[in-house]
């Protein structure tokens, strides 16, 4: 594998300990790390058998299995481009995506075979798990392993990762093969992973917080995963006296917490658990540390820049914020053309070896973004405080202007997810025909003796008169993506006309 940049490094750890195992799967048989990369090699020679080129994209589709990771590892080893899509988009969504990406191949589930040949235009498409024809399983079983991986430099693309579509429609970022391998090198030194860990592995695999962060990590340390077909509360916690790390987002968090099994004894073996994709609240890092003994040590990222900030391992862990730049990234607060002052809020840009190459197929959209000195707007607002820990306040594109101030949801949210009664809230602006932007509160109630009135009359006094909600709404749940983000854009929509009449 030496000539191919990502696969030599993800493989460096195992060699010597090709029986060692790579993945427990609950209900299964283990996985080598042998019998991966020998899966791995299979597919990529099935992949070039049937004309896939260096450079070709390889659209993938599927549930998560070891042999979808095999096919993950098999495209970078093939020299092609590695394209997971989200399991939860519909055919139009798909078509979409592939007209967009135009693919050499699209692998598929069976299930979904005939409607994605239905749309996938020139490209071919195949079947993970299935016997029989346009199966990629029989086409890799048939082939030697021992596949001689494809020459491919740092440079080279290694992935197209679209965003999660949380603010907008999802863009492909392009990642190279030194963003991807440079990035995971410097979490697992940072969270001191080696071959000793077994990461409980709960995450989907076409984001990058389970596609990068977590495989590409535990592969690098040469860990063990328990490896698990989604989240799922039962799983996690029967997995954990055997396991020491977890990587989840917030909501694994909350959902594990409302769980009576979860006790200190139970996480007794584990010595991290990591939580991003989104913000985890406050009152949830003090539940589990009353509750577990440990303290979740919080981390951000996006698609486009890989894992930008993190926490320490050693040192304090604090609450509310993602902690520092990682070693190998640069990162600065914006405001106007300057710097921004210790605790002043603006956009944080980063720049670094983690900083995608730029949007698939949108150069302005790159251009916009990505400057020529390398440095990437985030498009999040954030602060920094005396002692270089970031918080970050939300996304510029959720910011409120109501009356001409500006209000950042999240301070808005933070007091009233702190009031009894609550479980949480989202807050956004919609049109109000005097103050531009007028602020509406969502809550979700859990009295459910909870009323408006009380919401607004426990801001009083909390909040500058101008922050405070105008107006609001009881629902009984957040919508929210499968990355467990909440989706404001759909909130705006829904709620766009209550200041109109
Ligand atoms: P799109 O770019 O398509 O609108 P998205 O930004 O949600 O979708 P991702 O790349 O999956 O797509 O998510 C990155 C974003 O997630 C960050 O820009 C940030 O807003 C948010 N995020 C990630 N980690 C954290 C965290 N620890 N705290 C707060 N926000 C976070
Ligand atoms: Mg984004």
């Amino acid at each position: 594998y030496d000539d191919n940049h990502l696969l030599s490094r993800l493989r460096a750890a195992s060699v010597g300990r090709e029986d060692s195992v790579f993945a427990q799967i609950p209900g299964g048989d283990p996985v080598t790390f042998g019998e991966l990369f020998a899966g791995a090699e299979r597919m990529a020679a099935a992949l070039a058998a049937q004309g896939v080129r260096p450079g070709d994209r390889v659209a993938v589709q599927v549930a998560k299995t070891i042999q979808a990771i095999e096919l993950y590892l098999g495209t970078v080893m093939a020299g092609a481009v590695f394209l997971p899509l989200n399991t939860a988009y519909i055919t139009p969504e798909v078509a979409y995506f592939l007209g967009d990406a135009e693919p050499a191949v699209v692998v598929c589930d069976p299930a979904r075979a005939e409607e994605i040949r239905s749309i996938a235009g020139g490209a071919q498409v195949l079947t993970l798990d299935e016997a029989g024809q346009g199966s990629l399983r029989d086409l890799a079983e048939a082939q030697v392993p021992g596949f001689r991986a494809v020459a491919r430099g740092a440079d080279d693309l290694a992935a197209i990762l679209y965003t999660s579509g949380t603010t907008g429609r999802s863009k492909g970022a392009m990642l190279s093969h030194d963003n991807l391998s440079s990035n995971s090198e410097v979490l697992r030194d940072y969270w001191r992973f080696t071959a000793e860990d077994v990461l409980i592995h709960a995450l989907p695999i076409f984001h990058t917080h389970g596609l990068f962060v977590a495989t590409n990590v535990a592969l690098l340390a040469g860990a063990q995963v328990i490896f698990l077909p989604g989240f799922d509360v039962d799983a996690i916690l029967e997995a954990m006296p055997r396991a020491t790390a977890l990587m989840g987002v917030p909501t694994f968090y909350t959902r594990l917490l409302a769980d009576p099994r979860l006790t200190r004894e139970r996480a007794a073996n584990m010595r991290l658990f990591i939580s991003g994709s989104a913000p985890l609240l406050v009152e949830t890092h003090r539940q589990w540390e009353a509750r577990t003994g440990h303290r979740i040590l919080e981390r951000y990222g996006m698609t486009e820049t890989n894992m930008s900030c993190s926490n320490p391992y050693e040192g304090e862990r604090r609450a509310g914020t993602v902690g520092f730049p990682l070693p190998g990234v640069e990162a600065r607060i914006m405001v106007e053309g300057r710097e921004a002052e210790v605790g002043e809020v603006g956009v944080l840009e980063v720049r670094g070896r983690n900083v995608f190459k730029g949007y698939w197929q949108m150069p302005e959209k790159t251009a916009e973004e990505l400057r020529p000195d390398g440095w990437f707007i985030t498009g999040d607002l954030a602060s920094v405080d005396a002692d270089g820990y970031v918080t970050i306040v939300g996304r510029a594109k959720d910011l409120i202007i109501s009356g001409g101030f500006n209000v950042y949801p999240k301070e808005v949210e933070e007091v009233i997810d702190d009031m009894e009664g609550v479980v949480e809230s989202a807050v956004i602006g919609v049109p109000h025909p005097d103050f531009g932007e007028g602020v509406v509160a969502v809550v979700v109630p859990s009295d459910p003796g909870l009323t408006e009135e009380a919401v607004m009359a426990g801001l009083a006094g909390r909040l500058a008169k101008f922050k405070q909600p105008k107006r609001v709404v009881l629902v009984d749940a957040l919508p929210r993506n499968t990355m467990g983000k909440v989706q404001k854009k759909t909130l705006r929509e829904q709620y766009a006309g209550v200041f109109s009449n």
